[in-house]
């Protein structure tokens, strides 16, 4: 009880100290065993066909060793929707915990064709065609980055959409 409350007040003052702090108050291990210059954190699916794809682009850009990882069902789709309300805080404190302790300076979300999470949070026939998927995903990721530049306007953002071959398009 006595740690619950405790973390309780830790939380709440995480909301003025920013939740990376928060997180090194609770966790100061973290700050010794992760804290470094790092470039990006990539925010995936959690769709097992994506994984290879997304961990390639990361090889291709030279990112392996260099970024965080986030993973939730739908990507940029499980931070924005409000079919997932109760997971975007806890996307939005790792992030913040990433930039304290990992001092990374973009954010890459990868949303992916064929993705089950835009079915349940808009529909089956938001994904019915790839013309009409691409700009449901177009969507979800433009509401993410104005999300992004709202909570870390020093970040830089990067949005894609990824077919389950690892061809991919920008959508920003
Ligand atoms: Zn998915």
């Amino acid at each position: 009880m006595e740690v619950s409350l405790r973390c309780g007040a830790l939380h709440r003052r995480g909301f003025l100290l920013g939740a990376g702090a928060a997180a090194l108050a609770l966790h100061p291990w973290l700050a010794r065993a992760a804290s470094g210059d790092y470039q990006a954190m990539i925010l995936g699916c959690i769709d097992p066909r994506i994984q290879e794809p997304v961990h390639d682009y990361a090889v291709k850009r030279k990112l392996v060793g260099q970024y965080s990882s986030f993973t939730i069902a739908g990507a940029a789709i499980g931070v924005v929707a409000p079919a997932f309300d109760q997971w975007h805080q806890a996307f939005w404190d790792n992030l913040a915990a990433s930039i304290e302790l990992h001092n990374i300076k973009s954010v890459i979300a990868i949303d992916h064709r064929d993705c089950s999470a835009a079915k349940i949070a808009y529909g089956d026939a938001s994904i019915a065609t790839p013309e009409v998927e691409t700009e449901t995903h177009r969507k979800a990721l433009a509401e993410f980055r104005n999300k992004v530049a709202e909570r870390q306007p020093r970040l830089k953002i990067e949005t894609l959409l990824m077919a389950l071959d690892g061809s991919f398009v920008s959508l920003s």
